[in-house]
């Protein structure tokens, strides 16, 4: 059932079942993380491999120390310029946190939402909530309700519906426990707002080549295909593959640009008037609706690698890639 009752959602949350939950980046699958049963749900219900971790959310930093969790000096900085927000730090973790929200390691993963629905439900829980996006294991993560209920529908009780995210990718994750702070997955706030605050920073999915890392059990963000449309996608500049393939039969994911040779219907142009927070808010909707059509390929534009362009061509390059 979809609606917009907190304390329903409060309620089931206290029950240790599963609640879908509105963000500003994309929607999440919840569960008391506290709780390792109610834990093990979200692993069954999406899918998920076991050792891929996942990111624990609240409303306030005082909670965290309050579960025993210590706060680096830098991340305090971070936390006050972009928290609640779009960025998850990489902290060493409590005792309080089972294992299985950790996938066994010994740091946890933490973030402010900034959703007024879910910061609320947030207040009224005395546990985070153990929270990955609402999507099956490797598919496109939901920015609406109803993308989660066209794969949860059936099997959650409830869906908490705050509307479309506004930001429309995952957040920035940073780590604290490696010796310098580490980027390790592109997200809703830019690296380069990140350095402005604390100095240098550890480019992890540069080394790695736009964030594919296979070899890193820690960081499920990371695995190499993910956020993948069942359709063959190709990240590249469109015009270099537009001619091998029936114009008809065509997707296409640009930033402002119309291609005259594919049908209007065919396109799914992310802001025609050229701002990257608007291409971010609609790439995965976009990326569903030309998953829905009958046609064989989406051809999807590089775009400005800067601020959260980074995150849509990360997302991208990782929808490309054949299994
Ligand atoms: P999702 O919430 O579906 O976007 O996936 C969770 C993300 O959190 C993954 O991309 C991981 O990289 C990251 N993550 C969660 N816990 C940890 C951790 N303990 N260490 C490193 N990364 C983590
Ligand atoms: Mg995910």
């Amino acid at each position: 059932m979809i609606g917009t009752d907190i304390q329903r959602a409060a309620t089931l949350l206290q029950e240790g079942k599963l609640v879908a939950i509105p963000t500003e980046t994309v929607y999440g699958l919840a569960a008391n993380a506290f709780d390792a049963n109610a834990v093990s749900k979200i692993y069954m219900a999406k899918n998920r491999p076991s050792f891929n971790p996942l990111i624990i959310h609240t409303n306030s930093i005082k909670r965290l120390v309050q579960w025993g969790i210590t706060i680096p000096e830098k991340m305090v900085q971070l936390a006050k310029h972009f928290s609640p927000g779009p960025i998850t730090y990489v902290v060493p973790k409590s005792n309080r946190i089972p294992d299985i929200v950790t996938a066994g390691t010994d740091a946890v993963a933490v973030r402010i939402p900034n959703h007024p629905l879910t910061l609320q439900l947030l207040e009224k829980l005395d546990f985070p909530l153990a929270a990955p996006s609402a999507n099956l294991s490797g598919y496109v993560s939901p920015t609406n309700a109803n993308h989660v209920q066209q794969q949860f529908g059936n099997i959650i009780p409830y869906i908490l519906d705050g509307g479309s995210c506004n930001i429309g990718v995952e957040s920035t994750i940073v780590s604290f426990v490696h010796p310098t702070p580490t980027i390790l997955r592109y997200g809703g706030i830019g690296i380069e707002a990140i350095q402005e605050i604390i100095g240098e920073v550890n480019d992890k999915p540069k080394e790695n080549g736009n964030s594919i890392a296979t070899d890193n059990p820690i960081a499920p963000g990371q695995l190499a295909r993910h956020y993948a449309t069942k359709h063959k996608l190709i990240h590249d500049n469109p015009l270099k593959h537009i001619h091998i393939y029936n114009l008809q039969r065509i997707g296409i994911i640009s930033f402002t640009t119309f291609y005259p040779q594919v049908a209007k219907e065919n396109h799914q142009i992310l802001s025609p008037k050229g701002s990257i927070e608007e291409a971010a808010q609609k790439l995965f909707a976009a990326m569903r609706k030309l998953d829905e059509m009958d046609i064989d390929v989406i051809l999807a534009e590089r775009f400005p690698d800067k601020g959260v362009g980074k995150a849509i061509n990360d997302r991208l390059k990782r929808a490309s890639i054949l299994e």
